[in-house]
């Protein structure tokens, strides 16, 4: 018998129609009376920990879920969390930074349809998520549509079909059919994970635009301790508009500068254009490369709560944890 935790935070999966829109109102007790067909040898026990529209969630709520493992870690053999579908991402991002190496399934799910509506993806999702929580899949990871993804690769890129996740950079660790976890890729873990002590939140993200104002991206290092820069194509900066002499002053007082790219998939590589490549080589801007902007921004996070060092940040920052980037 495997003994799971299911940890509800809200979402789509847990909403009722309110009159003005859904909203979270099942619980994750009311979630499991509506499943039918659970595995037997499974035992669910369930943990009311937030009823957020994942729209809501903020890091706070992030340190909540993974405290919440942590204090239950030796008493089951996985665990489910029940979240909103529209910052899933990031939050098993997060997770991946705050519980590493974790030897036990720590499975995030949620649902593009309430699980009272006639036509939806709740049961299936969660019937699948509680059958990989009890399975010997290690880590942080998201089942959605019978595909289990890696908690650093995630990215919502459907907002209305039941295929709502894919992998990006990397592959799908596994699917399930038929009541069966198939698993693709054996990841490594630790006989025990290590749970971080903190997040910082000064992390901002700038999405660039053609002619965008440097004023804006002055307002985000001000800010901030760190910001990230969605540019384009395999990456680079507009020559005009002064946005070098912007990122140069802000690193010399200390900020962090990430580049990453606006393009979904086979990231950035500075070094290809005249627009990336001073960038690196004078600047000593840091790239995300094949890294998702979920986990660049939830990475930095706990990067600058354990250090502000540029080096040591650097360090930490190309160091792949839970297979987030390939190694350089
Ligand atoms: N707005 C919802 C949420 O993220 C969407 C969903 O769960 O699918 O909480």
């Amino acid at each position: 018998m495997k003994k799971i935790l299911l940890i509800a935070t809200g979402g789509t999966i847990a909403s009722e129609e309110t009159g003005e829109g859904l909203a979270p109102g099942i619980t994750a007790a009311g979630l499991l009376s509506r499943l039918s067909g659970v595995d037997p040898a499974i035992d669910v026990e369930t943990w009311e920990l937030l009823a957020l529209d994942s729209t809501n969630i903020r890091p706070e709520h992030w340190l909540m879920i993974a405290n919440c493992v942590r204090e239950t870690f030796n008493a089951y053999d996985g665990f489910v969390v029940t979240h909103g579908t529209d910052t899933l991402a990031y939050t098993a991002a997060a997770l991946s930074y705050l519980i590493q190496g974790s030897p036990k399934p720590i499975v995030l799910t949620g649902a593009q349809r309430p699980i009272g509506f006639d036509s939806t993806d709740s049961k299936e999702n969660l019937r699948d998520a509680l059958l990989c929580a009890a399975s010997d899949m290690p880590g942080v990871s998201i089942v959605f549509d019978h595909k289990i993804i890696l908690g650093t690769r995630a990215k919502k890129t459907r907002s209305k079909s039941f295929s709502a996740f894919e992998s990006i950079n990397y592959p799908d660790l596994g699917v399930i059919r038929d009541g069966k976890v198939h698993r693709f890729i054996r990841q490594d873990c630790a006989d025990r994970p290590t749970f971080a002590g903190g997040l910082n939140t000064a992390v901002s993200l700038m999405k660039l635009i053609p002619g965008a104002d440097r004023g804006a991206l002055d307002y985000l290092f001000e800010h901030s301790d760190a910001v990230v820069i969605e540019s384009f194509g395999v990456g680079g900066l507009p020559e005009a508009g002064g946005y070098f002499d912007c990122i140069r002053h802000w690193l010399e007082r200390g900020k962090i500068a990430v580049l990453t790219t606006q393009v979904e998939n086979e990231g950035s590589d500075l070094s290809v254009y005249h627009v990336g490549s001073r960038l690196k080589r004078e600047l000593g801007v840091l790239e995300a490369y094949d890294m998702t902007t979920e986990a660049v921004v939830a990475k930095l996070m706990w990067i600058l709560a354990q250090t502000k060092t540029a080096p040591e940040v650097e360090r930490l920052f190309y160091t792949p944890v839970a297979m987030d980037m390939f190694p350089r």
